[in-house]
């Protein structure tokens, strides 16, 4: 049945317009690229936003989900699943020793990091969360609040308490923040939509002493570069500072919408029955997904091939700058975590790609963002670099 044709004007009328339709409609996706409904072929070096790391329907995640469909599609949290166990086995064994919470988006995670955050500081009156400039959290009330871009909250007060906002990799200025209530730090070790901005290894040391000092909880939003995105399995692996609560989300279903929250022991302790649920979280399907995402990576070598892959596409888009330089000034990333910051509005840009077939993203009005899958080949490499180079002569 093809029931597509009439998308642009059915969510003109029925669907809330809070995002920048492209006026594509998208019909298909296998590997490193989509098919419109015309029949237009894109390669995607940005899939699902960072949620399709593995490329469109990896044979692995579709058959683990076509399985488990057959099973059994859902059950309360208050039963046990072989799955949701061996997932949260799967996921503290390759990060850090704790408990795992599950929900079903990014912002979710965050949400169950700062509660579990403020629970461990309630008995001193401790709540207080220092996040940090162009951080993104999410869009729940609490994690708007959390967020350290005003746009995020416009038209939305009252603001949530309990956060306070300071410059990133800016060491002098968290210390300058604590106060008797503050209870954690949390931060992206690498931003995403604020950019592709790196939080320095010295910064995040810094930070890990300061914890320490203070009794405060270090916590990552690795909603974005969990699973491989980096280089590493997580982001904090990169600079070895391990956090006390970690979120994951986006590539952790490999299309399935599913979120994880790692809690330390000293933290995880604090929550009794109760405390926090989630109707779908550890769903048996998202967790059957999360599973075949951790063999694929295992299985298949992603590590690997995102190193390889990572060094070649930093190799073409240095060459990309050194050949613009009017028009790049600056590029930041790691392993497959790419941004290229503009002298220009990369909107127009984005859009020419988007006609000549090729999905990037543009973030901060100025930041080209490439977060192809994990799954890349050189010449998929070859292909966007040429499109954006042919893009970029044709702005000059
Ligand atoms: C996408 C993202 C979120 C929000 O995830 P949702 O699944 O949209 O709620 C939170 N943090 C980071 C770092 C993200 O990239």
């Amino acid at each position: 049945m093809k029931i597509t044709q009439d998308a642009p004007r059915l969510y003109k009328e029925f669907v809330l317009p809070t995002y920048g339709w492209y006026g594509v409609t998208i019909e298909r996706g296998k590997g490193m690229y989509l098919w419109d409904e015309r029949g237009n072929r894109y390669l995607d070096f940005f899939p699902g936003w960072a949620v399709s790391s593995l490329g469109h329907c990896h044979r692995r995640v579709v058959s683990a989900l076509k399985a488990q469909a057959d099973v059994l599609l859902h059950v309360p949290n208050t039963y046990y699943t072989a799955l949701q166990g061996a997932l949260a086995e799967r996921i503290v064994e390759s990060s850090f020793p704790g408990k795992v919470f599950f929900s079903n988006s990014g912002a979710e995670a965050n949400e169950a990091a700062v509660k579990c955050a403020r629970r461990y500081g309630d008995a001193q009156g401790r709540y207080d969360i220092i996040t940090f400039e162009r951080s993104f959290h999410g869009r729940t009330l609490g994690m708007i609040a959390a967020t350290g871009q005003q746009k995020v909250r416009d038209g939305f007060g009252p603001v949530l308490e309990g956060f306070v906002t300071v410059p990133f990799n800016d060491l002098a200025a968290v210390e300058d923040a604590i106060t008797p209530k503050t209870v954690g730090i949390m931060l992206e070790p690498i931003q995403g939509e604020g950019g592709v901005n790196i939080a320095a290894p010295d910064f995040l040391e810094g930070l890990k002493q300061l914890a320490e000092k203070h009794d405060l909880l270090l916590i990552y939003d690795e909603v974005q570069t969990g699973m491989g995105r980096t280089g590493k399995l997580f982001g904090y692996q990169l600079a070895g500072v391990e956090p006390d609560i970690m979120a994951l989300a986006k590539a952790l279903g490999g299309g399935f919408p599913i979120g994880a929250t790692v809690v330390k022991d000293k933290v995880a302790e604090k929550l009794s029955p109760g405390a926090h649920g989630s109707t779908f979280g550890g769903n048996p399907l998202a967790c059957a997904c999360g599973l075949a995402v951790f063999e694929a990576i295992e299985k298949d070598h992603i590590l690997e091939n995102v190193a390889k892959m990572g060094g070649y596409l930093k190799k073409r888009l240095d060459a990309l700058k050194t050949a613009f330089p009017e028009l790049i000034s600056d590029l930041r990333g790691a392993g497959l975590m790419w941004g290229v910051e503009l002298t220009v509005d990369g909107n127009p840009i984005f859009s020419r790609c988007l006609e000549k077939g090729l999905i990037i993203n543009c973030t901060q009005k100025n930041v080209l963002r490439l977060l192809p899958a994990l799954t890349v080949t050189g010449a998929q490499v070859d292909e966007a670099v040429n499109i954006l180079t042919e893009v970029l002569k044709e702005g000059c």
